[in-house]
């Protein structure tokens, strides 16, 4: 099926409502914009996701180790980082409907070269130079405001008891990676990492982003994973096209095909940065960034060391020199990791004159694993049986118990939440202790006795 498909994103929504994958936040509210939940299908796929990640970044690789930094900070690592003077996207209102516009990309879309990095009165002369072609997403009007920059850090009042909120606020992170950087000394010094050595963490950030669109793509509450590496200034580039290599392997493994993928690098760089190249992934919406691998020279640890006046240097334990270490970084978004998936995933095939539409996730993110489904609902045998054979493979695997409707329909409904292999207990198991395992993918069915059910699921599910 082509990916491009403007009505794919509107299926995939659909199904993530309709079988409880992800629902709008608040919804009996009518919903909360740019804010998701994670239903129970969702929340499994997401935890494959993280666990996929820490094991690829953390547990195989000896010289990363993990934190679980707080979200709250000190106000002064936002003005070391410089969220508080520059994290700031182009907005525009529409003079007509007041919907708000993020401009560069508006100016993207009409094929026009902006980012989010310029500067207003460039902007603005952008705007200028092709208001003929830019319209309102919303009413199509083509009256706009002045472009203004709008601080996208999230405010909170948090040990402030009077009742303004601007004096002095603490803000709710804006990326992880801040956490990490703070903790650097911590780390350095109370384990055995030498440079080069990464910091991993997952964990969620907040962003007041203006559009609020595209599903899960863009949410103002995300969970980012992000790896943190600290290098000799020397060896930097060196470790950043090894960082590189190993990130782009890393979605194929977990099971995007490498035709959706993309790298695009970046050519307005920030003063700071030596390099920057994004993964794009063929959302339904087109190739956008799944994920940022950056190489940030050396000023994240000299910012947080100017503004808290620590000396976050290192000194190599062999030749006495010391630096303070260079960053460089992998840092995606669980939300559009998980985006990316059901985009590969979602299948439609015709079978029997009818449309099967079936979730393709590789099996090992799939959310549930193994359903188990007694023949008929109405026969206590069969169902005391095939309640033996889950109770059996629950304690290694994700599995469903489904005794509702007929089997045709129990299969329609583990399809749409990609279930790979769906067990049936029916009068024969009673004689013969075998079962019957029916192939997501292939549709086709193989008789394997209940003895040999683990070993044929860990060889599957694994291989
Ligand atoms: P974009 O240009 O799409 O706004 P960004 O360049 O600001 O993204 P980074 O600050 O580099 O993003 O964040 C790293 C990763 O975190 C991104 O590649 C993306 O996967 C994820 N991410 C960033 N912002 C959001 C968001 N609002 N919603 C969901 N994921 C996000």
């Amino acid at each position: 099926m082509k990916k491009q498909d403007n009505e794919l994103m509107d299926k995939i929504v659909a199904l993530c409502k309709r079988r409880g994958f992800i629902y709008p936040s608040s919804e009996i509210y009518g919903g909360f914009a740019a804010v998701y939940d994670y239903g129970p299908y969702g929340v499994e796929l997401e935890k494959a996701v993280k666990d996929f990640w820490w094991k690829r970044v953390v547990q195989v690789n000896q010289n990363v180790v993990g934190l679980d930094a707080a979200i709250f900070m000190h106000p002064k690592v936002w003005e070391a980082s410089g969220h508080v003077s520059g994290f700031a996207d182009p907005l525009m209102e529409c003079k007509n409907c007041h919907a708000r516009i993020r401009v560069d990309h508006a100016l993207e879309e009409i094929g026009v070269l902006a980012d989010e990095k310029m500067e207003v009165d460039e902007i603005n002369k952008l705007v200028d130079e092709n208001r003929d072609k830019l319209e309102c997403p919303n009413c199509k009007k083509k009256d706009f405001t002045q472009v203004k920059k709008f601080n996208q850090l999230v405010r909170s009042n948090l040990g402030n008891f009077t009742d303004d909120i601007n004096k002095e606020p603490v803000y709710l992170r804006g990326e992880t990676c801040q956490g990490i950087y703070v903790n650097y000394k911590n780390v350095l010094d109370s384990t055995r990492v030498k440079v080069p050595f990464g910091i991993a963490q997952i964990g969620k950030a907040f962003r007041n982003e203006i559009t609020a669109r595209q599903f899960i793509f863009r949410t103002r509450e995300f969970e980012q994973m992000e790896l943190q590496y600290f290098v000799a200034p020397e060896t930097d580039m060196d470790l950043y096209e090894k960082l590189r290599q190993d990130r782009w392997q890393y979605y194929l493994d977990l099971g995007l095909s490498e035709e959706n993928l993309k790298w695009h690098k970046h050519e307005n760089l920030v003063f700071y940065a030596k390099e920057a190249y994004d993964i794009e992934y063929n959302f339904p919406f087109g190739f956008s960034e799944l994920e940022g691998v950056h190489a940030r020279g050396n000023y994240d640890l000299s910012q947080h060391g100017k503004f808290s006046n620590e000396e976050l240097i290192y000194t190599d334990p062999k030749s006495n020199e010391t630096y303070i270490p260079h960053v460089i970084e992998a840092s995606v978004g669980v939300g559009r990791t998980v985006l990316a998936i059901l985009t590969e995933a979602y299948t439609e095939e015709e079978v029997n004159g009818e449309t099967r539409v079936v979730m393709k996730f590789s099996k090992k993110m799939a959310p549930v694993k193994v359903a188990v489904f007694p023949l008929l609902k109405n026969k206590p045998e069969l169902v005391a049986k095939a309640k033996q054979v889950f109770d059996d493979l629950k304690i290694k695997y994700m599995c469903e118990f489904d005794d509702n409707g007929n089997v045709g329909k129990r299969y329609r409904r583990q399809d749409e939440i990609g279930t790979p292999y769906c067990v049936t207990i029916d009068f024969d198991t009673l004689e013969d202790n075998a079962v019957t395992i029916r192939d997501r993918d292939t549709m086709e069915q193989s008789r394997v006795s209940i003895k040999e059910l683990h070993s044929w699921l860990e060889q599957k599910i694994n291989e």
